[in-house]
């Protein structure tokens, strides 16, 4: 390993292996270039085809550990897994979210290795599955015992510490009636009409009152209802209505409070399933983990975010965690997903240096 590779040869080679649906092909390709290195690789299956992967670098100071992150998941779409690079820009999906930032980790393992033998303290390189829809990877991870003294989560910050976001709580509100023919309502119970009491509550008793919770930092949580589907034809009175729920949340706020809020506003024979928990993530702007990656950054780029990510979930498990990578969040999810190449490298320097200071208070 004399030689470090370029983190661009990394970026090219994550972005061709596609991993959209299940991210087995990835996770795959992850170990067979981290285990050389002399990784300790974990597995743990969270869904079939879709695994989290742990890569332990142990320290020289195997009772100090730190986590560098990056979920393996992309967004679906049928194209552009085929990366190219034009006008220092790499473009592909998975480019920027989170791609980018996790060849940034590979070419700073590689770096610090390359100097040192081991790093200074342990080091997880870690990729979760499944972070688009309910950061379930994240959530089996810590579920499963795994703990770090801190994490830097790769996603695309443009460069910037983001080290407070809000939180996700998405839920499945459902209503029963008794289906009948159209020309006899009377004889059926109709579960859209009893729906629409639902949405009409939501709207004027529980979103006005959010307005009273305000975060300093991240301002109020929300409430949006996004989808309604109910009836199967029209000359039936619909049995069954659902309607989905996105609540977000500033820190603070906690799941079961916050579900619990939203249906003592509602009738009580609404069902409800919590579909996806994101919990938000707040810490002081002096923490000493702002601070270490700031000083490895050079500068105090600070921001906050009205996403919600990974980082949420760890430091809910007691791992603090900041926000730090290449890209935007502009381009996440879009059909021109691209990343800066200047930002990738910016972003391996940093991580390196965070690694390289890791024995430091
Ligand atoms: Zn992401």
């Amino acid at each position: 390993m004399a030689q470090v590779r370029p983190t661009v040869e990394w970026l090219a080679q994550l972005v061709a292996c596609r991993s959209d649906r299940t991210e087995e092909a990835l996770v795959a390709l992850l170990a067979r270039w981290l285990e050389p290195w002399g990784a300790r690789i974990t597995i743990q299956t969270v869904h079939p085809g879709r695994p989290n992967l742990i890569a332990t670098f142990p320290g020289r100071d195997s009772t100090r550990s730190l986590m560098l992150e990056a979920h393996s998941d992309t967004v679906g779409g049928e194209e552009q897994f085929a990366p190219t690079v034009r006008e220092g820009r790499l473009y592909g999906r998975g480019a920027c979210d989170t791609k980018g930032a996790m060849a940034a980790m590979l070419t700073a393992i590689e770096t610090v290795l390359t100097e040192q033998g081991r790093p200074p303290v342990t080091v997880h390189f870690v990729s979760t599955c499944n972070e688009e829809l309910g950061a379930t990877g994240a959530h089996h991870l810590v579920a499963s015992g795994f703990r770090a003294d801190y994490a830097i989560v790769g996603e695309p910050t443009d460069l910037m510490v983001v080290y407070a976001h809000k939180g996700t709580l998405r839920l499945r509100l459902g209503t029963q009636g008794v289906a009948a023919h159209s020309s006899a309502p009377e004889r059926g119970v109709n579960a859209i009409y009893k729906m629409c009491r639902v949405v009409q509550a939501l709207e004027t008793n529980v979103v006005p009152k959010l307005a009273e919770v305000r975060d300093p930092l991240l301002g109020n949580p929300t409430l949006s209802v996004g989808t309604i589907r109910g009836g199967s034809q029209v000359n039936v009175v619909p049995a069954t209505c659902k309607i989905e729920v996105d609540r977000r949340l500033v820190p603070g706020e906690k799941q079961d409070e916050v579900a619990a809020g939203i249906l003592s506003a509602l009738p009580a024979d609404v069902s409800h399933v919590i579909t996806e928990y994101y919990p938000p993530l707040g810490q002081d702007r002096e923490s000493p983990l702002v601070r270490r990656v700031a000083r490895a950054l050079g500068e105090s780029r600070l921001a906050t975010a009205a996403w919600a990510s990974n980082a949420g979930v760890f430091a809910a498990a007691g791992i603090p965690s900041v926000l730090f990578g290449p890209g935007s969040i502009q381009q996440a999810h879009t059909e021109a997903e691209f990343v800066e190449l200047a930002q990738v490298e910016v972003a391996s320097r940093v991580y390196a240096e965070i690694i390289r200071q890791s024995a430091e208070p």
